[in-house]
């Protein structure tokens, strides 16, 4: 398994649930590292290791086909697959060839409608749209983004006028751990915390340099994601005490 993030954490934690066994090999030092706060990345890449899978954290590959892997450090992988989940980078050509304006993503309003063109929208995956609460633009690749702004940009397509100020949501599993997470989850932010059992039920709040909140991870805690939006539409500042 060629990365640590999303499809790499969920496919290793799944292959190894089913019997596979399985290396994976990434540039970071732990898995899920660009989101977990690093304590909590580290106990993860324990966690991994302990149920079998061999971690191979800031390792590089410099070459790789369909049955063996070369590290960066001169190590050679034979594998039955070799599965990259490696992220995506977006491929702007034609958006640019139209004229449209990119910034990481096609630019939108927050009706998914791009400036200056009355007729050309955009949504889900491929749009940079304003987030009103955290004060920037982001581009999400999550199932309830894309769901949700699909729906209210093609209702504006038809004339509704309805601003996006939805905070979208995404989740993930490892083996039998799990985590529901809202707004900007991003494991360069400081982070305030609070943990029922540490690194196994838990809330990270991740905070702005005011302590003002902008995302959190439910990790193992449930059916807290409208909360989560609350506090960061909110804007005030929290400690661990307001994280329940
Ligand atoms: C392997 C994988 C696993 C994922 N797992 C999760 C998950 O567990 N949870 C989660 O929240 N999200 C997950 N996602 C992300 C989620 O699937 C995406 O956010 C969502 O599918 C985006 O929807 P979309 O309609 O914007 O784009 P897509 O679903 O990618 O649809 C884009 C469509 O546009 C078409 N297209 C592209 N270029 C052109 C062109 N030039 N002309 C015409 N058509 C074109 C494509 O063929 C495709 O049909 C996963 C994504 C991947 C790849």
């Amino acid at each position: 398994m060629i990365g640590g993030g999303f499809i790499g954490s969920e496919l290793a934690a799944s292959l190894t649930a089913t019997g596979r066994k399985v290396t994976m090999v990434f540039p970071e030092p732990g898995v899920a590292w660009r989101v977990l706060p690093a304590s909590l990345s580290g106990f993860v890449t324990d966690y991994y290791r302990e149920q079998g899978v061999d971690v191979l954290t800031e390792e590089t590959v410099v070459s790789a086909d369909a049955r063996s892997v070369t590290t960066g450090s001169g190590r050679t992988l034979e594998a039955d697959v070799v599965v990259a989940g490696l992220g995506i980078e977006p491929s702007t050509e034609l958006a640019d060839a139209a004229g449209i304006a990119v910034d990481n993503g096609i630019v939108v309003d927050e009706l998914g409608q791009v400036e200056g063109s009355q007729d050309v929208f955009a949504a889900g995956d491929v749009a940079s749209f304003p987030v009103p609460a955290l004060g920037r633009r982001f581009r999400v690749e999550h199932e309830d983004h894309a769901k949700t702004h699909g729906k209210i940009v093609g209702a504006n397509m038809a004339g509704a006028g309805m601003p996006y100020h939805h905070l979208p949501f995404f989740y993930s599993d490892m083996f039998e751990r799990g985590y529901e997470a809202v707004g900007e989850v991003d494991s360069r932010l400081a982070t305030v915390e609070r943990w029922e059992v540490p690194n196994r039920e838990g809330v990270v709040a991740y905070v702005d340099e005011s302590r003002r909140p902008r995302g959190f991870l439910f990790w193992n805690v449930w059916d807290k994601i409208e909360r989560g939006r609350e506090l960061i539409r909110a804007g005030e500042p929290i400690d661990s005490v307001l994280l329940v």
